[in-house]
């Protein structure tokens, strides 16, 4: 039999790359997709292959409809099944109010975390969906605490991003229930990644630790645990559920 399959998008780096790590320790084939990062993409791939698994990175951008179809048509060529989608690709953007957001920011923003959402979820339920042929699978999204806090000042746009996202996890969760396919979220907190510096704020962490209940942020395989059991045969009953995983910070 051959070993389950996912897809994590955005797995080059941080939250995707430890989900990446700890999927295969727990036997399952893994392909990744990153948008500029191939060095640290392929990393990640010979460190799974070490782990005795199948791997693959691809260079995809989840703004773009076209590389995400081609993304999955890859998974479908070289790997012939899809168990699991872990939909993780996500941007930030400068601190600002919604005053100065400008009209490009808000495209990029929501082409990327949101509609890139739904259309990597669409290639997913096709694949997966028992009424149309397939095996059934579990879908991942990777929201954000931002989601409940808003984040003003910082960006609202990002957090209004990732509550599309929540909504879209409720929706089709019912959706796709009674065809196999289960969707869940995880919303982390403050987590230690690259993602605060390419805000702008490599500091980020370390200030706005103090303010977490547990008085620190969390490292990526904290989150990447929860997802990977929300991957998993072992929450066959979970489904429409979000995560918070922000050590207290809700
Ligand atoms: P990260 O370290 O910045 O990694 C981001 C990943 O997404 C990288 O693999 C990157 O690829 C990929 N990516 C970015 N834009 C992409 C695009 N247009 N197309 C395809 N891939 C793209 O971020 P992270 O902190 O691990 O974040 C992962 C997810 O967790 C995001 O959705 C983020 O919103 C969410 N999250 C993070 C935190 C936190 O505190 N870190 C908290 C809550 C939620 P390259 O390496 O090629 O650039």
């Amino acid at each position: 039999m051959t070993n389950k399959v996912v897809l994590i998008t955005g797995g080059s780096r941080g939250i995707g790359a430890a989900t990446a790590l700890q999927a295969a320790t727990k036997g399952w084939d893994v392909v990744i997709s990153y948008n500029n990062e191939h060095a640290a993409a392929h990393a990640v791939v010979s460190s799974i292959e070490s782990l005795g698994r199948r791997a693959a990175a691809v260079q995809a951008d989840v703004g773009s409809e076209e590389q995400i179809q081609c993304l999955f048509t890859l998974v479908d060529e070289q790997f012939g099944r899809l168990d699991a989608l872990v939909i993780n690709a996500g941007v930030v953007d400068k601190a600002q109010t919604v005053a100065e957001f400008s009209l490009q920011r808000l495209e990029r923003m929501f082409r990327i975390n949101t509609i890139g959402a739904f259309l990597c979820a669409r290639e997913a339920v096709v694949r997966m969906s028992t009424s149309r042929g397939g095996q059934g699978g579990s879908i991942v999204n990777v929201s954000s605490i931002a989601a409940r806090l808003g984040a003003p000042r910082q960006y609202v746009d990002y957090a209004a991003s990732k509550g599309a996202m929540d909504v879209m996890t409720l929706g089709l969760a019912k959706e796709v229930a009674a065809e196999g396919i289960r969707v869940n979220a995880v919303r982390p907190g403050l987590i230690d990644t690259d993602i605060h510096a390419s805000g702008g704020q490599p500091d980020r962490l370390v200030r706005l630790a103090p303010s977490v209940p547990m008085k620190r942020g969390g490292t990526p395989e904290e989150v990447a645990n929860a997802i990977v059991w929300l991957m998993s045969d072992e929450s066959p009953y979970t489904t429409g559920s979000l995560i918070e995983i922000s050590g207290g910070n809700l």
